[in-house]
């Protein structure tokens, strides 16, 4: 078992201090800090490594190259795909659906066709599926939520009888972090003749993903929820629907053959891959996953099921706090309202108190319009956090609650 310590010691960010305070960072649902191997792996990467892939033919473009599909190979090996010609390269979560949905509202939706979201989904998972079906003349069914903050299943099931073309769902919600029977989900969505779009942003650091088992057919995911740098992600999609679909953006690195008037597109996944990725950025995410390997995963998921279990316990020890959603299983992220406070004010007086977290609608409106709510602090522990930080933030919710002119009920 790793000494937390020494895990912590090798994240440079943690030892910051903030308003003459250490740092308590608890806004890990956003981003997380970075490893000191990823942080080495991408200075080396610009150091020793720089020069762009699949284009040269001398040495440092090929070392390159092999560095980028070596990562390719490592992601396809940590969800389980079959092979690494299913893993697209992108910027981010948001990429990859936006991806999937422009490619999608191309070459399968008509109009007529429905497509299934949900109300709990973030912004990256609703809006490209909304613009897709006002492009294609498409409905979007939006599945409500349970009064607990899971999805209402029977509606969903409702929605799935209309033969939807397609069932986009986030694994875990980033507000109230709801976990979803993908499985389950997944296996209703095919049976019901839909393709599944899964949202794992939010899941990765919190449990094994096996695409093979989960069967579906894309999921989506950002490098910088999972200890890598900003600006890297992946698109894994199954090889038969990244054969089908056409590509979404159009340039240098996608193509096969160009005339001046038209041009063939690679295979897959270069043919998604147009212009030149963000290599460093990969490595760095290549380098992550060489850590949580060596870290243990198991170590991790336990770690961020304990501290979540420990963050519950904190706010809900303290009667002044709103603490929203009951679901059954939770990962990642807690969220609340401190009584007669409004979350930004409530931020703000943690920040002051040395305790980083998120406040507003966390990119998900409607589910907090569900929610009753306009705006919510959410606190999101990683597997770095320590128990003694979760209790230093409810010590600073007690300061914060005890301001003059704050009622609580
Ligand atoms: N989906 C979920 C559930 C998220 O939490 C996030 C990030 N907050 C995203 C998608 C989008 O990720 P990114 O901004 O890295 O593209």
């Amino acid at each position: 078992m790793p000494e937390l310590g020494t895990v912590r010691g090798e994240f440079p960010l943690l030892r910051r201090r903030v308003h003459g305070r250490p740092l308590v960072y608890l806004d890990n649902a956003a981003t997380t800090q970075l490893p000191e191997p990823v942080l080495r792996a991408v200075e080396e990467q610009y150091r020793l490594w720089q020069a762009n892939i699949h284009r040269g033919v001398y040495w440092l473009s090929e070392q390159s190259t092999a560095r980028v599909e070596a990562v390719r190979s490592a992601v396809a090996d940590f969800i389980g795909a079959r092979e690494s010609a299913e893993i697209v390269f992108t910027s981010g979560a948001t990429e990859s659906v936006n991806l999937v949905a422009r490619s999608v509202s191309e070459s399968v939706l008509k109009a007529g066709d429905t497509v299934v979201a949900t109300q709990m989904e973030h912004h990256s998972n609703l809006v490209p599926w909304q613009e897709a079906c006002r492009r294609t003349g498409a409905e979007l069914r939006v599945v409500p939520l349970t009064p607990r903050g899971e999805l209402d299943m029977e509606a969903l099931a409702r929605f799935l009888g209309e033969g939807p073309k397609l069932l986009a769902v986030t694994a875990v919600s980033n507000v109230l972090g709801t976990v979803n029977p993908i499985g389950r989900l997944t296996a209703m969505a095919h049976d019901a003749g839909a393709a599944v779009l899964i949202d794992a942003a939010q899941l990765m650091r919190h449990s094994r993903v096996d695409v093979r088992t989960l069967d579906c057919d894309f999921l989506c995911f950002s490098g910088h929820k999972l200890l890598a740098p900003t600006g890297v992600g992946v698109l894994y999609g199954k090889r038969e629907w990244l054969e089908r679909l056409p590509p979404a953006a159009f340039g240098g690195g996608m193509v096969d053959e160009v005339t001046v008037s038209r041009a063939s597109w690679d295979a897959p996944p270069f043919k998604f891959e147009a212009g030149t990725r963000n290599i460093a950025g990969i490595v760095g995410l290549g380098a992550a996953l060489g850590y949580l390997r060596a870290l243990g995963a198991e170590y991790v998921y336990a770690r961020e099921a304990e501290l979540l279990r420990r963050t519950e316990a904190v706010l809900r020890e303290r009667p002044f706090l709103d603490v929203l959603g009951a679901p059954e299983e939770r990962s990642g992220a807690v969220s609340f309202n401190v009584r007669g406070l409004p979350a930004y004010d409530a931020a703000k007086l943690l920040d002051q108190l040395g305790v980083a977290v998120r406040s507003g609608h966390h990119c998900a409106q409607p589910l907090l319009r569900a929610l009753g709510q306009e705006s919510v602090v959410r606190v999101s522990p990683a597997f770095y956090n320590t128990e003694e930080e979760l209790d230093t933030l409810g010590a600073a919710l007690d300061r914060v609650a005890g301001l003059p002119g704050l009622r609580h009920g």
